[in-house]
């Protein structure tokens, strides 16, 4: 990365701490400062906000996204992939969903409200659903229409192999939906090499705005196409799409200030050159962080090879001195939001590598960790065997 693309780095100036979460994260102050001013919804000026906003986002599809659209949704992340998976899966349809975590449950369960009962494959808390399998179900079931995957399940901070995925459904002449919350705007997905029909991301997450919106990346002729399908009034992408070509509008009322937060917070991961200058922040941060826990004598769950730029889950030390509350409460003190674990069955944490965060950051953060360590008394921060063994249990299954 060209040195004069990476941003500087300023702390939260009203003395917040630094959030090592994946969303809301940290944002920069002139992405805040954006907020500050008042929009009228049907005014030009915000009609012209809303066009910047979905042309700024479809140039980052790349090459392959020409025959796409964007169309922006309000409500967070679990809005837009409600409205993705209610607008272009047909009421009558069979989906099958690739679970490795919260978010594809959570995916399956949108569907199953909707009544749309899915085909779930679950593979627990964080094993990396493969090509080869999912093409087996599809084989046997030739009812199953869409395919439903997470881009980075952000419940473990797995990268999902979504290429070999995204090759087994357009072989099997299947329909493939991507969740790429966590990961869109620091991993490329361009529809070049990963043919999707929608895809969906919000606001607060790699694109570094705040909270408020989702955005839904779909081909133009299936947003045609899908008139009627939506189960739902509001979470309905064919509609909100074709108000917007019509009028330039959102249905109802948009975030405006949101909406205008997030447009400089575009302007600067553009400064930054754009997906690679992200990525290639996020791919250092994350480095510098595992390289310095496993010096502290942490653990990470996953094998270097599935670690995304995203968020790293970490197991929780062995040692009794350790209790998380603690942790968190001593992490807070000295300036860092940590975010709990998710898995089932060993206890965990994770640390965010996303956000208007760098490498002194992270290793800020590194010497709070070590402090907080010895003022527990924590000897050693080697997780339980058990962890251990689950983790060899993993390297079985995915080698
Ligand atoms: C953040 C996230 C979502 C959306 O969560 P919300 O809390 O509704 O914003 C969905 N999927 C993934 C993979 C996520 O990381």
């Amino acid at each position: 990365m060209p040195a004069s693309s990476a941003p500087v780095i300023e702390p939260p100036r009203l003395g917040e701490p630094w959030l090592l979460t994946p969303g809301p994260l940290t944002t920069s102050w002139a992405v805040k400062s954006a907020m500050l001013r008042d929009w009228g919804s049907w005014d030009d000026d915000f009609r012209a906000m809303t066009a910047d906003l979905r042309a700024r986002l479809l140039a980052l599809l790349g090459p392959g996204g020409d025959s796409y659209d964007c169309v922006p949704m309000q409500g967070s992340g679990t809005f837009a992939v409600e409205a993705m998976l209610g607008t272009f899966v047909p009421r009558q349809a069979r989906a099958l969903v690739l679970a490795n975590g919260a978010y594809g449950q959570r995916a399956a369960e949108a569907l199953r409200v909707m009544g749309r009962e899915p085909v779930v494959l679950d593979k627990g808390d964080y094993l990396p659903p493969r090509g080869a399998e999912v093409a087996a179900i599809l084989a046997r079931d030739p009812a199953i229409s869409h395919v439903v995957a997470i881009h980075c399940e952000t419940s473990s901070g797995i990268l999902n192999p979504l290429e070999e995925i995204a090759e087994t459904v357009a072989a099997a002449g299947r329909t493939l939906l991507v969740d790429s919350m966590s990961a869109f705007g620091a991993v490329p997905l361009d529809p070049a090499t990963v043919p999707f029909e929608a895809m969906v991301s919000s606001a607060n997450k790699c694109i570094e705005g705040v909270p408020g919106f989702g955005f839904v990346f779909a081909k133009k002729a299936a947003l045609a196409a899908a008139k009627g399908v939506a189960h739902s009034l509001s979470l309905d992408v064919h509609a909100q799409w074709a108000a917007m070509e019509k009028t330039g509008q959102w249905r109802f009322t948009p975030p405006t200030h949101v909406v205008a937060a997030f447009l400089q917070a575009l302007r600067e991961h553009a400064a930054e050159d754009g997906v690679t200058g992200r990525g290639a922040r996020y791919a250092a941060n994350r480095d510098a962080l595992v390289a310095g826990m496993r010096a502290l004598g942490f653990e990470t769950l996953l094998d270097d090879r599935w670690l995304s730029p995203i968020i790293v889950t970490f197991f929780q030390p062995a040692d009794p001195a350790f209790a998380f509350p603690r942790f968190y409460a001593a992490m807070k003190a000295r300036g860092f939001v940590i975010y709990p674990g998710k898995l089932t069955a060993v206890e965990s944490f994770r640390l965010g590598c996303i956000g208007r965060i760098d490498t002194k950051v992270v290793g800020a953060l590194l010497d709070a960790v070590a402090e907080t360590l010895r003022e527990m008394g924590v000897e050693s921060a080697a997780p339980p065997a058990s962890a251990l063994a689950e983790r060899a249990r993993l390297g079985e299954t995915v080698a």
